[in-house]
């Protein structure tokens, strides 16, 4: 799998752009903003996105969802059940509080645990992670060698999501980085909603924050 990351927005959110390497099969994960420049590098990529997948239904991962639809209007947009809603209510996915007026359209799908997202030779399986909002979901490519983990704004390089926001829950955030995360193999690469990628043993051995995911603080 080709993974691009393309960080927009003035929240700096990372869109992934995904694609078989053997063909032109590919998936976007949170086009949060600068869609007409993750539009022209899937073009230049040769990437046809099969999926629009967001992780969660924040504007900094949604806002750009109209955009690809226009462009790709046979990609059916995915999120999580528990957030869909928050795609066209702006105090659910914070537009109001960024004084930001996009909006997504509706979700054409919508993920539950297990569910699998397939293009070319690649297969993505929703894993659900509530705790940053209620409807959050990683997308594990299990099968790539590493793992690939794209897991939205759960966990970060030496941080975690926030949980102050309407909908998050620190005891859940811990329990889905404990029970979801920390149980994949060290040498997963971690694919995160804002800043640089990491891998499931470095956060184990070095995220100050993951005191709260230990199973003796549940
Ligand atoms: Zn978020």
């Amino acid at each position: 799998m080709v993974i691009v990351a393309l960080e927009v927005g003035p929240l700096l959110s990372n869109a992934y752009l995904l694609k078989d390497e053997e063909g032109e099969a590919g998936a976007v994960i949170d086009p949060g903003a600068e869609g007409e420049r993750i539009i022209a590098r899937c073009r230049s990529e040769g990437l046809v996105p099969h999926f629009i997948i967001n992780t969660h239904g924040h504007i900094d991962h949604v806002g750009a969802n109209a955009a690809l639809k226009e462009a790709f209007p046979g990609a059916p947009l995915c999120i999580g059940a528990r957030d869909a809603d928050r795609l066209t209510d702006a105090a659910g996915n914070l537009a109001d509080l960024f004084g930001v007026p996009a909006m997504s359209r509706p979700a054409d799908v919508l993920l539950e645990e297990g569910r699998e997202l397939r293009f070319g030779s690649v297969v993505l399986r929703v894993v659900e992670t509530p705790g940053h909002t209620p409807g959050g979901v990683c997308l594990l490519a299990a099968d790539e060698s590493p793992p690939q983990l794209f897991c939205g704004d759960l966990v970060f390089r030496l941080g975690v999501g926030r949980t102050d926001l309407p909908g998050g829950s620190a005891r859940e955030l811990a329990a889905s980085i404990r029970t979801r995360v920390l149980t994949l193999p060290d040498e997963t690469v971690i694919w995160p909603g804002h800043g640089p990628k990491t891998t499931v043993g470095a956060e184990r051995s070095e995220n100050p924050y993951l005191d709260l995911a230990d199973p003796s603080c549940a």
